[in-house]
């Protein structure tokens, strides 16, 4: 049977995998937090579910997509690889194989420092799990968001001099000392990175950077965009083969209804694009 992962599990990833799901496929909604419909305090323009708090309609969502027999995990996608016969995710530690994926991830926002977009691969790195040992022994400067990657902290901190940089005021894991200063910039000098901060620079092997999103164009970088979204076609296909995406990350207007409506029509488009690779048998 066919495998396919939905990177988020908002009302556009539900409703694509409930379809997905009487089409015959496996499903998997991955998921790395609430989705935004669960900040949604009342939803008043939703058919069929009147005058429901947000969280109590995701809620109804989930529940229905579980009956159904979607599993959902829990974790991050930070990348996606095209394979010979399919997809592999890097979900936090694991790796994912999927014969399709859905990108449902919501609006897809993600800030950024100064220059750090020019330097991923050369010195700035998403990954430390995936990084970690290429810099081992070595000055890395990490850059957290928040408190949520406790394991890349451990990881990193046994194998690498390591000096710990908030990006936004967060709890500190135990036993972290944070260096001063909240990072503006990046910048290549040589073999090494200057990292910029409020209170000054310093140069290190490599700068990782975790934060609890991921840029699209980092978690598939052959991935066409419109601005900030992500461009499909009337079948929800993206740019690249086998990848399909609906929701809040194709544009606006931000709707539950119009993300609802997308994740069936993108669960219809890969259920075609399964038959006619075979795979859906
Ligand atoms: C305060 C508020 C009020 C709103 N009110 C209304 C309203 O009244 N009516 C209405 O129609 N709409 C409303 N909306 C908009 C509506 O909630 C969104 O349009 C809808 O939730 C979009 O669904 P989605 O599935 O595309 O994305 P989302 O609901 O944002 O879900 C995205 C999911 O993807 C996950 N994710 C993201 N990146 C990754 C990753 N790399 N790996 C794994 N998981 C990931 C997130 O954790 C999240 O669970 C409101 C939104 C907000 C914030």
């Amino acid at each position: 049977m066919a495998h396919v992962l939905i990177i988020g599990g908002g009302p556009a990833g539900c409703s694509a995998a409930l379809t997905l799901r009487l089409r015959g496929a496996e499903v998997t909604i991955l998921r790395s937090g609430p989705s935004a419909l669960e900040k949604a305090k009342r939803v008043d323009n939703y058919p069929g579910l009147p005058e429901m708090a947000g969280s109590d309609m995701q809620k109804s969502f989930t529940d229905q997509a579980e009956r159904a027999g979607v599993v959902f995990r829990n974790g991050l996608a930070r990348l996606i690889q095209k394979t010979r016969r399919g997809f592999t995710v890097l979900a936090g530690e694991d790796m994912i194989k999927a014969d399709a994926v859905l990108l449902a991830t919501g609006i897809g926002r993600v800030a950024r420092i100064r220059g750090e977009d020019a330097l991923v691969g050369q010195g700035v790195s998403y990954c430390a799990t995936c990084d970690g040992m290429l810099y081992r022994g070595r000055p890395v400067a990490l850059v957290c968001q928040d408190s949520s990657f406790r394991e890349d902290v451990d990881f990193l901190t046994s194998i690498c001099p390591v000096d710990y940089y908030m990006e936004k005021p967060h709890e500190l894991p135990a036993g972290v000392t944070p260096a001063a200063g909240r990072p503006t910039a990046v910048r290549a000098e040589g073999e090494q990175v200057i990292l910029t901060t409020e209170d000054g620079e310093k140069a290190y092997d490599c700068v990782f950077i975790l934060r609890p999103a991921v840029a699209m164009t980092t978690l598939l970088p052959r991935l066409e965009m419109n601005g900030e979204a992500v461009r499909v076609d009337e079948k929800m296909r993206t740019s690249v083969e086998g990848v399909f995406a609906a929701g809040d990350i194709t544009g606006g207007p931000y709707q539950a209804a119009r993300a609802v409506g997308q994740g069936n029509t993108a669960a219809l488009a890969i259920a075609q694009y399964l038959n006619e690779k075979g795979e859906n048998k």
